[in-house]
């Protein structure tokens, strides 16, 4: 049996506070909030990434993401949304059971973008690197 805090959180054996779940998927408030109604959706398989998801399992993630993003969006009326997920401790993964983050955005919140998570772009040029992805 797995031992991860997620798969506790999908056992019952910790609990959370549930906005959405299907047979695959469970949504939940995260417990130390970035933005008000930051939620993480996750598969209820014991994955570590995405590249674990069969093509079928991706698709319905995707889906189930959408669907909690709606909910969101009904509920709290956010301006916007950052989603995303942090692959790997190098990206920042913590948990190590596949999970999106879910912010809600809100004019004047005082958070960035995407592009604020990292300023590092190496020393090669763009045109440097397009050369590698055509070997
Ligand atoms: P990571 O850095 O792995 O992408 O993020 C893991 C997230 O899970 C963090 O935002 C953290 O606050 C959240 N988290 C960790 N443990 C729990 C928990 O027991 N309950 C809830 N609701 N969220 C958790
Ligand atoms: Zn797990």
């Amino acid at each position: 049996m797995e031992t991860c805090i997620f798969c506790k959180i999908i056992r019952e054996e910790i609990p959370c506070h549930k906005i959405y779940e299907d047979k695959d998927s469970l949504a939940f408030l995260d417990i130390k909030p970035h933005a008000l109604g930051h939620t993480v959706v996750i598969p209820k398989n014991h994955v570590e990434t995405v590249f674990e998801l069969s093509e079928w399992e991706a698709q319905e993630l995707m889906i189930d993401v959408i669907t909690v993003m709606n909910r969101i969006k009904t509920v709290l009326a956010p301006d916007g949304f950052n989603v995303g997920w942090n692959h790997h401790p190098a990206g920042g993964q913590v948990v190590p059971h596949l999970h999106f983050h879910i912010f809600p955005r809100y004019e004047g919140d005082g958070g960035g973008s995407m592009h604020s998570i990292i300023k590092s772009p190496g020393e090669k040029s763009v045109t440097e690197i397009a050369a590698l992805f055509q070997k």
